[in-house]
């Protein structure tokens, strides 16, 4: 029986997945999973950023009230019942930056993560705090969430710019994803801080602990990659009985929503289901995974894929709604099983 599971999440599409995961495990459809296991998610954090002198983690957040329940489920960020107010009357007051939107409800999140950091708390501290409204009420103690380092770590991105003396301009990944909408292309992406950081409180442990680690369909790049970076973090740490499943966040060739496919030609991987899956690797070559999904659609890659040494099937993989997500959660519980 499987009764650890660890999860290295992105915001939205890591956010998803894990809705669908403790969906299954709540229904008992996950087969050979405990109806008690232990899910630990360890969080991006590489997309936080000070803004109005607040401290923002987007993919936190993300993770945070999609499972509490208080997401907005068509934007997919940002919390429901929103409101505008505060971002009106700074923009009132020409304050920069104006295009990224913190809501009215968002706002006191930040406040209360700020507040809690100037006194000294780590990152690590300050998140069981915010999770303690949303997600002890409903989760209780089978689920954990936290940040993948208490250190400052930036993704930023470099784009070019004609009138920049070397041509190039490096901003926030905020900037290129939220300002420029990732329309330019990402020359490069370096993530500042990350061969510095440390593993938050928990983080190694949640690995070497774990019995099954999953790469949800969350950026490879800007989200799975940045956790993977940190030193001491990755399935490399894993005990050598556990498994390590991931599912592709591409399908046909695109990313389902986000920046993937901009993130993925920065490093120059292929676009597709088949090029992330050899981007991981296969244990048996030095990588990370012992079995990778794709969806469906992508069902001819599946021979490619076993011929570099991993276990592979193809089953749909659009996360339309909790159901259909917890059968690809038993699905890739099944691929190593
Ligand atoms: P972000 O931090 O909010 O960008 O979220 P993540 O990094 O966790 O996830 C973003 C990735 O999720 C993108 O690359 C999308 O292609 C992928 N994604 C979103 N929805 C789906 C879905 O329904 N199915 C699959 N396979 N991937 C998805
Ligand atoms: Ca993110």
């Amino acid at each position: 029986m499987l009764s650890r599971i660890t999860v290295l999440s992105g915001g939205m599409g890591g956010a998803r997945f894990l809705q669908g995961l403790l969906h299954g495990i709540e229904q008992g459809s996950l087969p050979g999973v405990a109806p008690d296991a232990q899910v630990t998610v360890i969080a991006n954090t590489a997309d936080d950023w000070w803004i109005h002198g607040l401290k923002v983690c987007p993919d936190l957040d993300t993770v945070m009230y999609t499972l509490g329940d208080g997401i907005d489920p068509d934007r997919g960020w940002g919390r429901r019942d929103e409101t505008w107010s505060a971002k009106e009357e700074l923009a009132a007051y020409g304050v920069e930056p104006t295009w990224f939107g913190l809501g009215d409800r968002d706002i006191a999140t930040h406040l209360v993560r700020t507040q809690l950091l100037d006194a000294g708390y780590p990152l690590s501290d300050v998140t069981r705090a915010l999770c303690r409204r949303w997600l002890e009420p409903r989760f209780g103690e089978r689920l954990t969430l936290l940040p993948m380092t208490d250190d400052r770590v930036e993704t930023h991105v470099a784009i070019a710019d004609a009138e920049s003396p070397s041509g190039k301009r490096v901003v926030h990944f905020q900037e290129y994803w939220v300002r420029l909408r990732a329309e330019v292309p990402a020359e490069t992406v370096v993530v500042v801080g990350l061969d510095k950081a440390t593993p938050a409180p928990g983080v190694a442990e949640a690995i070497s602990g774990a019995d099954l680690v999953v790469l949800p369909p969350s950026n490879p790049v800007v989200s799975v990659g940045t956790i993977l970076g940190v030193p001491g973090i990755g399935p490399a740490r894993r005990s050598p009985d556990a498994k390590v499943v991931g599912l592709s966040p591409i399908v046909g060739g695109r990313h389902v929503r986000g920046m993937a496919e901009q993130m993925l030609r920065s490093i120059g991987v292929e676009v597709s289901a088949a090029g992330v899956g050899r981007h991981y690797g296969s244990r048996s070559s030095g990588g990370y995974l012992d079995g990778w999904l794709v969806d469906s659609s992508d069902a001819g890659l599946v021979p490619a894929l076993e011929g570099a040494g991993l276990a592979a099937r193809a089953v749909p993989l659009m996360m339309t709604d909790p159901d259909a997500t917890a059968r690809m959660a038993a699905a890739a519980v099944e691929l190593v099983s």
